[in-house]
């Protein structure tokens, strides 16, 4: 069985074959920290981070890269308005940015965050190379890139070149074409970042002063660590055109080699009230206002129940029944695992269930990353342990532990049931407090089953919630990190 993925470039599911057996190479664009991070950018790096980690489980060696862009417009203009330098600026959302991909599960899983600012040599390089090709033009100290040179400039957004011209919005002044994008930009403001490059073109040894554009930025980045051509390319949607469509432009037209990138994998967007989330249209709800509520577990739960190529609309709700979900899966583990250990009869059942789980959530992330449905048979594998446990008095000691480790190795795919508190059985007085507090909701006495609940939250961190089938109680640590092995 192999792994499909929903190639951008090809529109459709294909079989991953890395071009090197030894690795896989994969990148994904990275923050341009000029902002707090917000529950778009959770979605777009918990998708890639739940592909890099099924790869990874399925045997595959990958090198993962993120870049940091810091040196953009963005990050000027914020500057300004801040009254702080675009790097001081710049070093302190990267900080925030890193702490939240921490605090999500994210960034154990990145090799390396090189920064834009670290790469001028490697841009100018690139730059070079297209001037060389006949794809680049100077204008003053500004260097574009000509579009009409480049043949399939159209092949990954299919978008028809008429189309092309209503996206620029920079000023065409100066240009050949109004679709042709900066690759190098002069200084408007002796205030702003710069840098002096030498290039040659046309025999003529010249220098820009400026700072590189955004496209270039990654593919020279790229090119630094992965050469010409690399495995798999990542990002939000709403990357494809222009960011994407132009890094594949630069790549291909300085190398000659194509496809720059084998596999182009998009991923669906979180929408507010039926727009896009955007730090440009300022609707959006950071990571850590959603952190102060929530645990890192409840927002992976959220993203990882829909598809990564679709989008979301946020909502309150999707957070809090995550929630729940999250709970449910703890808290079945939890009664598996504080069963008593003996002599079992029924062993075989159990670790039927976690053969079918495994043989399943393979299938399901076989199949371009499908994680709701990768999820649904985790929570069936979970309810039916629970089932297990509550109609069987022992297991064996082996047994339980592997079928334990079974599911949390799945689960961690997903970056779930991180959290080792689940194997503290609930406490007998705790046990005891519930049952008289179901008492008193009976007799009506809800002052004192409030009372009771209160209780057990201040003595044992312990919450309670009524459900249909009667009260679920639940540990806060469980939907945050802290396993120990
Ligand atoms: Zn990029």
């Amino acid at each position: 069985m192999a792994i499909f993925i929903y190639n951008t470039l090809s529109r459709s599911k294909e079989r991953f074959v890395p071009i090197d057996s030894e690795e896989v190479r994969m990148f994904v664009c990275g923050q341009t920290v000029y902002d707090e991070a917000h529950m778009g950018h959770a979605k777009t790096y918990i998708d890639f981070d739940i592909v890099v980690r099924w790869l990874r489980s399925s045997g595959y060696k990958v090198k993962y890269i993120q870049n940091i862009t810091d040196v953009d417009d963005k990050i000027i203009a914020r500057a300004e308005e801040k009254q702080m330098t675009p790097t001081a600026l710049a070093r302190k959302y990267e900080g925030l940015f890193l702490e939240d991909m921490e605090a999500i599960g994210v960034r154990e899983n990145v090799d390396l965050y090189p920064r834009s600012h670290d790469y001028i040599g490697a841009i100018r390089d690139q730059i070079q190379l297209l001037f060389d090709n006949g794809y680049a033009y100077a204008v003053g100290d500004n260097a574009y890139y000509d579009v009409s040179k480049f043949r399939d400039y159209t092949k990954l957004s299919g978008m028809k070149i008429e189309e092309l011209k209503k996206h620029r919005i920079e000023s065409p002044e100066g240009k050949r074409n109004v679709y042709d994008f900066a690759l190098w930009k002069a200084v408007k403001k002796e205030t702003e970042p710069q840098w002096e490059i030498e290039v040659v073109i046309e025999g003529e040894r010249r220098k820009l002063r400026g700072r590189p554009g955004w496209h270039i930025e990654d593919t020279a980045i790229v090119h630094s660590f992965f050469g010409p051509q690399y495995d798999l390319h990542g990002g939000a949607s709403e990357l494809i055109f222009p960011h994407h469509t132009n890094e594949i432009a630069q790549s291909e037209a300085a190398f000659g080699i194509s496809p720059y990138v084998k596999y182009w994998m998009h991923s669906g967007v979180f929408n507010i009230r039926g727009e896009k989330m955007s730090k440009s249209l300022r609707n959006y709800i950071s990571i850590r206002e959603v952190l102060s509520k929530h645990g890192p577990e409840d927002i992976r739960m959220a993203i990882c129940s829909t598809h990564y190529r679709k989008d979301i609309e946020y909502r309150e709700e999707i957070i809090s029944n995550a929630a729940r979900r999250v709970n449910y899966l703890y808290a079945s583990m939890s009664s598996f695992y504080n069963m008593k250990e003996g002599q079992g009869d029924r062993d075989g059942e159990a670790l039927a269930i976690a053969s079918r789980m495994d043989v399943g959530f393979k299938e399901a992330m076989d199949d371009d990353f499908n994680t709701p449905l990768a999820l649904s048979r985790l929570e069936i594998a979970a309810g039916e342990l629970k089932d297990f446990a509550e109609s069987n008095d022992a297991i064996g000691e082996g047994t339980k532990i592997a079928i334990v480790d079974a599911i949390r190795k799945k689960a961690w795919v997903l970056g779930l049931l991180e959290n080792d508190s689940f194997k503290e059985p609930l406490p007998e007085e705790a046990r005891k407090m519930i049952g008289e507090r179901e008492e008193m909701r009976k007799k009506r006495k809800f002052e004192e089953s409030d009372r009771i609940r209160d209780d057990i939250r201040s003595r044992f961190g312990i919450e309670l919630e009524d459900t249909e089938q009667g009260t679920a109680w639940s540990r806060k640590s469980w939907r945050g990190k802290g396993r120990t092995g």
